[in-house]
């Protein structure tokens, strides 16, 4: 017969982990969904200066490798399947991964976002080498280097303006001459001496041996073509949160699942945490921290017999 586990965690990056172990330490029986390329984000990335307790900053992946040791060492069952479906209209649910079906009592959605890129040749083989879609994350990697931005929303802003703090200029290209940027957001990077635009223009090509070393762009409207020597690349185009598969799970305007209470869900007995909910922080140690807190929130309410005392939906 196969198991009932208390809780199935849907993801494997450090929110997914992270409540891993939070719910092997409270001895529920955990399975984590971990898929088929497992780690989330930071296994794309190279060194990680910002979570706490390493000084020294460390490797994303081996930051990965460690956390699924220790949600494994404390009795956490990780399958590298995907994750393809799941049943949340009666308990116990039923969730499909690899083809096989597992039950469970409780689910902790951590399915991640993942950045939109380009697409454009030599963009994927440069990422972690000069291409990358987080400032907070590299921007100390680019001091005093010439670094462009792509992208007209608040987080193409957002990460000029981070990037201008270090980075010798920063120049954002833009496929429009409008913005979907915030005017405030807009004004305090215009106002950025660091900063320059290049608008209705595209990158077509990222060049370079094995960093990035230039950028081909073209106008849209001239169709002329011309390059850019760069240091580095910052792809600000918005986040793709991995939702899709989650039938009856409510999301809210932009395809993020909708927080209720705490870290609930619209389901009663699915819960939520990081990237796939919060579009943000996006940060590895916010992503472990909502882990944390939804891994406890599924404890209460497995405690509580399946009926979370404060569960309201709102
Ligand atoms: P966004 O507002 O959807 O903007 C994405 C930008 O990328 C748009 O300018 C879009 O161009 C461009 N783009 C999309 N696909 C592209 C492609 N293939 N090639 C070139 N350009 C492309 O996304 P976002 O900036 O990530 O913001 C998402 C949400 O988070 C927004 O609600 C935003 O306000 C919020 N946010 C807020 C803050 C803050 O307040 N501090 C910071 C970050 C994000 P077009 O305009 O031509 O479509």
């Amino acid at each position: 017969m196969n198991p009932l586990y208390d809780v199935m965690i849907i993801g494997s990056g450090p929110a997914g982990l992270t409540a891993a172990i939070y719910t092997t330490r409270a001895n529920l029986k955990t399975l984590v969904i971990a898929g088929e390329k497992w780690g989330g984000q930071l296994q794309l990335t190279s060194l990680v200066e910002n979570y706490p307790g390493f000084p020294q900053g460390i490797q994303g992946p081996e930051l990965m490798v460690n956390m699924r040791k220790q949600a494994e060492g404390h009795g956490a069952e990780i399958i590298n399947e995907n994750f393809t479906g799941a049943e949340f209209s009666q308990q116990p649910f039923s969730v499909t991964a690899g083809g096989k079906n597992y039950q469970t009592k409780t689910v902790i959605i951590a399915s991640g976002a993942d950045a939109r890129w380009l697409g454009v040749k030599g963009e994927k083989e440069k990422i972690g080498k000069g291409v990358s879609s987080c400032a907070t994350c590299d921007a100390a990697f680019f001091r005093n280097k010439n670094v462009i931005v792509v992208g007209g929303g608040d987080s193409a802003m957002e990460e000029a303006l981070v990037l201008a703090n270090v980075a010798n200029s920063v120049t954002v290209i833009h496929r429009r001459d409008a913005f979907r940027a915030s005017s405030i957001m807009l004004e305090r990077a215009k106002e950025n001496p660091k900063i320059e635009f290049l608008l209705n223009s595209e990158i077509t090509e990222v060049l370079g041996d094995f960093k990035v070393e230039k950028v081909k762009i073209k106008n849209n409207q001239t169709n002329q073509e011309s390059e850019m020597v760069v240091d580095g690349v910052f792809v600000a185009i918005g986040h793709i949160p991995n939702t899709s598969p989650f039938k009856g799970i409510e999301l809210d305007p932009q395809g993020y699942v909708k927080v209720f209470n705490h870290y609930h869900t619209n389901v009663p007995g699915v819960f939520v945490a990081g990237d796939v909910h919060d579009r943000n922080y996006r940060q590895a140690v916010t992503a472990a921290g909502f882990g944390c807190a939804a891994a406890l929130e599924a404890e209460r309410w497995l405690n509580a017999g399946g009926q979370s005392l404060d569960f309201v939906a709102n």
